[in-house]
């Protein structure tokens, strides 16, 4: 088990500088009181499985200084595993949570689980006192629970951040291997309400996932800013005004021969100067891109059969580029699936024409930097028309969340996370149906030739991120959680 240090950020003046944040802030600040009176003398501990990589570690600091800077004692463990066996069982448990895999689970399984969190133990048990609070993330630390509340006085709340709507004989049978842990816990956090499964639904509060509107994938960016970042990541060729070098690892794309070459290298992206859609995900069947993709040429296809070359319509979307970014693969090791999609991708591209081509890019985002990673995704989602999130599944979608942000229309299918946050005709269009590619591509062609309503639903997605998911939403949510959860 290891205590992990959170770095200087943002402070809630920063925040409040923010002309939009401001009343949000000041809201939190009145609704936060009386529960941080509350847990005085408590610390709170969150407990995962990984300090780098994942969205809980990317949400855990921020909310932690905000939280320290308002007097809450909170610590962050990370448990230590070394075994094969244990996260082969833990990414089976997850995907299983997801509905995918065989189900099946034996007690070796069961011995693995346990005895790496027997490991972990002996130094929560020095840190964790009676009367704390300890929130366990996700599956891996799970088994915890029952071993700490031997020894401790502790409430001991579970944060699931994953899910699925439906259940399925997969999800029942991992929750029946889960049981005997889930026991132990006195409540439960799960994102959304269709995710909560039967037997945990009268101890569970529901949290949705947020955004940091300071972190580096959402901070403000100057025009000149975003272009020097495209510039120095390599997804913009040379041009003259630039403050800073090039990145180390340059963004790639895939090549008309499937190899991978520098952005501009075959045809010239011209990124900044046309419309652009832009989908942004780890490389994941379910993410959809490949349905993505055969609407887009659709769409291309269909107007230039049918459009009129003189017109605007028509222009605009013979201009349009479509983006689909994703991690580079040198920089993830262990993800074969990732890989065998991307090859999927790659090998659709291949088979297109060379126009085709040349207006849509697959690029490759480096992760050795995660400030870097975090700065392309943030200018390439700046400069875009249209942010899309064409899952077949979806978690949540903190790209959807990411988008609205920063201003950007939605065009999103009806999986439960992104239905969540979108409002359809407000903040963007809900595309039910990602595998549908005549009305997906329909929808885009709509979207793209409606600019005033762009711009609306733009503004109106930043003011619902506001309004719904931003840390400080969380952190009100999470306080009232800590608040009842407490030891009287
Ligand atoms: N992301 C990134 N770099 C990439 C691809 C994705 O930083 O190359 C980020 C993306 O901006 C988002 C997160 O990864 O913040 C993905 O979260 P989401 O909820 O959309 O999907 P998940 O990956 O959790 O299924």
């Amino acid at each position: 088990m290891q205590k992990i240090q959170v770095k200087p950020g943002a402070k809630l003046q920063d925040y409040k500088a923010y002309g939009s944040l401001y009343s949000l802030v000041l809201d939190f600040l009145e609704q936060s009181k009386e529960a941080i009176a509350s847990i005085q003398g408590s610390t709170i501990w969150m407990i995962n499985s990984t300090a780098i990589g994942g969205g809980v570690a990317e949400m855990l600091p921020s909310q932690m200084r905000i939280l320290r800077e308002l007097g809450v004692s909170i610590e962050w463990l990370v448990i230590e595993a070394k075994d094969e066996a244990f996260f082969d069982l833990t990414k089976r448990i997850h995907n299983a949570i997801h509905g995918s895999g065989d189900g099946k689970f034996t007690p070796g399984d069961r011995e693995v689980y346990e005895a790496v969190n027997k490991q972990n133990l002996p130094k929560a048990l020095d840190l964790i006192a009676d009367g704390d609070i300890v929130v366990v993330h996700d599956p891996q630390p799970m088994p915890l629970a029952a071993m700490l509340k031997k020894e401790k006085k502790v409430p001991i709340i579970w944060r699931c951040h994953i899910g699925l709507e439906d259940d399925t004989e997969v999800t029942d049978a991992v929750w029946k291997f889960l049981s005997p842990y889930t026991d132990d816990y006195d409540h439960f956090i799960f994102s959304l309400p269709a995710y909560v499964p039967k037997s945990l639904k009268s101890k569970t509060s529901i949290i949705p996932p947020a955004i940091d509107p300071l972190s580096h994938k959402n901070r403000a960016l100057q025009l000149h800013k975003s272009i020097g970042i495209l510039y120095q990541s390599g997804v913009l060729d040379n041009h003259k005004a630039i403050l800073y070098h090039r990145y180390n690892h340059l963004v790639r794309r895939i090549m008309p021969d499937g190899s991978f070459g520098s952005p501009n290298q075959n045809s010239n992206l011209n990124l900044i100067y046309r419309p652009f859609v832009t989908e942004i995900s780890r490389w994941d069947r379910l993410k959809g891109f490949k349905e993505l993709m055969e609407a887009f040429i659709k769409m291309k296809k269909e107007n230039q059969a049918h459009g009129d070359p003189e017109g605007l319509d028509y222009k605009r979307i013979q201009m349009t580029l479509l983006v689909m970014a994703g991690p580079d693969p040198a920089f993830v090791s262990d993800d074969p699936e990732g890989q065998a999609v991307l090859n999927e991708l790659t090998k659709a591209y291949m088979a297109l024409d060379a126009e085709m081509q040349n207006d849509i890019a697959i690029l490759l985002l480096p992760l050795d930097n995660p400030k870097e990673n975090a700065l392309i995704v943030n200018a390439l989602q700046r400069a875009s028309s249209i942010i899309v999130q064409n899952s077949i599944q979806e978690g949540f979608g903190l790209t959807a969340t990411e988008g609205m942000w920063k201003r950007k229309p939605l065009l999103v299918s009806g999986a439960a996370g992104l239905k969540f946050q979108v409002e359809h005709n407000k903040t963007g269009k809900i595309n039910e149906d990602p595998t549908d590619i005549d009305s997906l591509s329909k929808t885009l062609a709509y979207m793209l030739n409606h600019t005033k309503e762009r711009d609306k639903w733009g503004f109106n997605g930043q003011t619902r991120v506001i309004q719904h998911f931003t840390l400080f939403s969380q952190l009100i949510s999470w306080l009232k959680v800590f608040e009842e959860q407490r030891l009287h």
